[in-house]
């Protein structure tokens, strides 16, 4: 009966209260590029169980070996659609109202890009995770017939501590005005980027989303090379916002799903740099560090979270913590000669994996007991997997 729907709909929604939620942690390893001669490795192990181990490739032997553990590690061998594949849920469950950031972390050419959007001029199973999930959503969304969704897109560039709104970020030529007013009215209800005057698309149509991926290709392929420099040095926020109606009740859902291609996380050397190069890698190192100091004090439930130490994690403050899910792809470079901006990344990775963030839904509206199941099974998984 709708009485007993409802009940374990009820029941549902509180067991995935009660799933702490930790932040998940995927460490991904690109590999070794087509034509590179030397293919000495500093990547020792890779477990089935999370587990990474990583040598010193100038001292080998048993006592430069470190080990790490994440949610899951991906070897050099992970398809774009095995990845999508165990993020899927993650990803819908924004229909359900959760909100949702899922970060690329690592130094440059580790394979950031490659994860969140897949090469330049790739094929549909190159598709990063930025277009799978944009198509997923997209086409979930339509597809339900209890609930009325908008979707809209939202792209911002950061870069020295200032968010880009038309500067030469592959979309942001892809931003129209035409969002502006709901998304102001969004920003009071915390479901829009932080950004004040951000512009947003509304995608009606599945060929809406896939203009939207052929003029970004279109545009980063034009400036292959400017673009790779600058990419490197600025974070690239995606933002896919969904409002629903539920069509019985009237309730409604907010969230959103934020993707970001974090700034290269490489060490400048301070003795090389000056000027202008300097204060961005200054800039860089900020920001980064301030991501890991909030999502480690979400950890730590401490009273203050530092979320003003940076433009980034101002911009994204309203979604991170309490109210949603965080998973963070690591990202490394095989090659020995990475040695040590691997075991940078993953000593930063460390510290934010062990982060309970308990997720809880933005709106109150009823959700498809189905879906709740799934997600609850999909869950349970991850933290089994975790143990
Ligand atoms: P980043 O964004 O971290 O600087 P990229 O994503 O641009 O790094 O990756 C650097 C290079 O490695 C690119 O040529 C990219 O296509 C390639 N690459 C990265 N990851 C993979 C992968 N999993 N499979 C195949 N090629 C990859
Ligand atoms: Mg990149």
């Amino acid at each position: 009966s709708y009485e007993e729907a409802v009940s374990e709909n009820r029941k549902l929604h509180n067991e995935i209260q009660e799933l702490k939620g930790n932040i998940r942690v995927y460490c991904r390893i690109r590999p070794f590029l087509p034509g590179q001669k030397d293919k000495q490795t500093t990547i020792d192990y890779i477990g089935e169980n999370g587990e990474i181990i990583v040598v010193n490739p100038s001292k080998p032997g048993k006592d430069s070996r470190r080990s790490f553990k994440f949610n899951k590690v991906y070897g050099p061998h992970a398809t774009q659609a095995e990845v999508y594949g165990d993020i899927q849920q993650l990803v819908r469950s924004v229909l359900d109202g959760y909100n949702v950031c899922i970060f690329a972390y690592g130094q440059t050419g580790a394979g950031k890009t490659y994860t969140m959007s897949g090469p330049d001029n790739g094929s549909e199973e190159e598709w990063g995770v930025n277009y799978r999930a944009l198509n997923d959503l997209f086409r979930i969304s339509q597809s339900r017939s209890t609930y009325k969704y908008e979707v809209w897109v939202q792209m911002v560039e950061i870069y020295n501590e200032q968010v880009l709104l038309a500067e030469i970020s592959a979309f942001i030529a892809l931003t129209y005005i035409i969002g502006e007013k709901i998304c102001m009215d969004w920003v009071k209800r915390e479901t829009c980027l932080a950004v004040p005057d951000a512009n947003m698309r509304q995608v009606n149509e599945t060929s809406d989303v896939l203009g939207l991926m052929e003029i970004g290709f279109r545009n980063r392929a034009r400036s292959t090379t400017s673009m790779n420099e600058r990419s490197s040095r600025s974070h690239s926020v995606v933002t896919i916002h969904v409002r629903g109606t539920d069509l019985k009740n009237g309730g409604s859902i907010n969230a959103g799903l934020h993707l970001v291609d974090l700034a290269g996380s490489e060490r400048v050397d301070r003795s090389e740099v000056v000027g202008d190069r300097l204060k961005e890698a200054q800039n860089i190192n900020k920001s980064l560090a301030a991501l890991g100091d909030v999502i480690f004090s979400l950890s730590q439930k401490s009273v203050h979270v530092p979320f003003r130490n940076s433009k980034l994690t101002q911009v994204l403050q309203s979604s991170l913590g309490g109210q949603a899910k965080t998973l963070m792809f690591v990202q490394l470079n095989p090659e020995a000669t990475s040695y040590s901006e691997s075991l940078g990344t993953l000593k930063f990775a460390d510290r934010v994996s062990g982060v309970e963030l308990g997720p809880a839904q933005n709106n109150k509206a009823s959700s498809n007991v189905k879906e709740l199941m799934e997600q609850v099974a999909s869950l349970k998984h991850t933290i089994t997997k975790k143990d």
